[in-house]
């Protein structure tokens, strides 16, 4: 007789653990089915969690060498990169073990292998034992993730080509590194390996870095990125990629700057040009789950797909493909699947950059209101005038609030400067409780800290900031 279970949960990553947790801790039997030894997916395996372990590093190199226009010089870094990569390893093996242990505590099956459908209530699992095994189930959670994208006659068979997770591996520090895609892959790991000592070229087909996020606030990184890199191509694609010897050999096109040959080797290439859904589930055309022309899984607000026993979660479902969407959307599919009235409908997904400065924003952007023709006023704070960016010598730094002019709700916030990743989550609760600028502005801040420049924002919006003078226009 086949085994059943409740509810089985298919991928382990960030979406696919906290739904089989979830839906342990309310109540339901659940089998967990993933290839690798713990939970984890590409989030703590070969994401989120070993690539900011790497820029937790790149970040104490850096700011060692500015500490010499403070009077206190270090020398140059001595990299021992065995040992970088095991702290790198230990930190994944410890989250993902612990991830592993607290599943074993919920009483969660977790089954190491591949999952197939056999037809919209069973599955057939390929187990890494080498067993196969028949799983039927009341219902389903699709939470199979995504792969990085590749682009023909870049990503060629050489192991001079890396992806995100080759790169993290950290074969060597490559002396010249060519990064493809200035996005959020890119430039966390570009600002790696230039920190670690690599040459660093960075090339984007758009005119500028991070499309899509507010320009004021790239600029800011912008900046810093051209002083950390070789070169920052914009408008610019490759056309090939040769091996040649010792190198690989890069043929560029678009507007490169001037002196810059069209052809240049390059020790090593990282390819960050996006991901793409991992919705090839073998056997899923056995069941009524439609997949969209991008490649994603088709789900409605309560994240059901068009099978009633299967839900989809996290990256295989859409964007944006961050680690919180996936794990807050796998409570809305199991509040769901438990009969409550429930729609992922979220005012403020927090995007974070974690390089230096990092940039961070939620809800409504700059960007996002000019294209909706949205008359929003936009209260800025530069962290100039902030006596805790002063203290830590990073000026380079700034608060923005999206509002409504006439309700003076807070629409959005963005942020750019060290630890903007940690401060946006006051954004997040302003805009996901209404808060309005005035709130803001009310709530007393602890000085001196970072978080004073929203409530100062906020003043700025009033014309009554206390380190800014910018009057209110009459
Ligand atoms: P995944 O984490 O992709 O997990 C899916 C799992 O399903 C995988 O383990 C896969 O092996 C398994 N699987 C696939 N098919 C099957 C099958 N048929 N049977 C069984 N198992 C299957 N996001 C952030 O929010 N913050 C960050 O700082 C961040 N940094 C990142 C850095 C890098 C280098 C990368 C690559 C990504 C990063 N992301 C980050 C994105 C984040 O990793 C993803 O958004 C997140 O992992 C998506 O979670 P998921 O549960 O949808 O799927
Ligand atoms: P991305 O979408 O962030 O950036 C890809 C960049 O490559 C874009 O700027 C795009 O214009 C550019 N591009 C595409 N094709 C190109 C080409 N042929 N030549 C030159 N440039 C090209 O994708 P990514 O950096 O690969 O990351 C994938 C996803 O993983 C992200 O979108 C994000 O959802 C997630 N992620 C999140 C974090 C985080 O939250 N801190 C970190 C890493 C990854």
């Amino acid at each position: 007789m086949a085994d059943s279970t409740q509810l089985v949960v298919i991928g382990a990553g960030p979406g696919g653990y906290a739904a089989a947790f979830y839906a342990a801790d309310r109540g339901m039997q659940v089998s967990l089915v993933d290839p690798s030894p713990n939970p984890g997916g590409v989030c703590l395996y070969r994401g989120c969690i070993p690539s900011k372990a790497l820029l937790h590093i790149a970040e104490v190199i850096n700011e060692a060498k500015h500490a010499a226009a403070w009077g206190v010089t270090f020398g140059t870094p001595t990299i021992d990169l065995s040992k970088v990569r095991s702290f790198k390893d230990k930190v994944v093996s410890q989250l993902t073990g612990g991830v592993g242990q607290v599943a074993r505590m919920r009483k969660i099956n977790y089954v190491q292998g591949t999952a197939a459908f056999r037809d919209p209530r069973t599955l057939e699992i390929a187990r890494v034992d080498g067993q196969s095994q028949t799983l039927a189930f009341e219902h389903a959670v699709i939470a199979t993730g995504s792969r990085p994208a590749t682009v023909p006659g870049v990503s060629i068979d050489s192991p001079r080509v890396m992806d995100s997770t080759a790169a993290l591996d950290l074969p060597d520090v490559p002396k010249s590194l060519l990064v493809v895609g200035g996005g959020y892959i890119g430039l966390e790991l570009g600002s790696v390996y230039a920190a670690l000592g690599s040459r660093v070229t960075v090339v984007e087909m758009t005119d500028g870095l991070l499309p899509g996020a507010d320009r004021d606030l790239v600029n800011i990184l912008a900046k810093r990125v051209e002083s950390i890199c070789e070169a920052v191509l914009l408008n610019t694609k490759v056309a090939s990629v040769k091996e040649v010897k010792d190198g690989l050999s890069v043929s560029f096109e678009g507007q490169l700057p001037e002196g810059m040959p069209r052809e240049k080797t390059f020790d090593r290439v990282l390819v960050s040009v996006g991901r793409r859904p991992n919705s090839a589930v073998p056997g899923l055309e056995k069941t009524r789950v439609k997949v969209n022309a991008r490649g994603f899984i088709e789900t409605n607000g309560a994240r059901a797909t068009a099978e009633p026993s299967i839900y989809a979660i996290g990256d295989v479902i859409g964007e944006p493909m961050l680690a919180h969407k996936a794990s807050h959307e796998a409570r809305v599919a199991i509040d769901a699947m438990l009969g409550e009235r429930v729609v992922f409908e979220p005012e403020a997904i927090p995007a974070v950059v974690f390089t230096d400065p990092e940039v961070a924003w939620c809800g409504l952007t700059e960007t996002d209101a000019a294209k909706q023709q949205r008359e929003v006023t936009v209260a800025r704070f530069p962290w100039g005038a902030s006596g805790r960016a002063i203290t830590i010598d990073r000026t380079d730094g700034m608060t923005k609030l999206v509002i409504d002019p006439r309700s003076e709700r807070v629409l959005g916030v963005g942020l750019v400067g060290p630890g903007a990743g940690e401060l946006i989550s006051e954004g997040v609760v302003a805009v996901e409780m209404g808060a309005t600028a005035g709130d803001l502005k009310l709530s007393i801040h602890p000085h001196p800290t970072l978080s004073e420049t929203l409530m100062e924002a906020a003043e700025v919006f009033f014309g009554q900031s206390t380190h800014v003078y910018k009057p209110k226009r009459k």
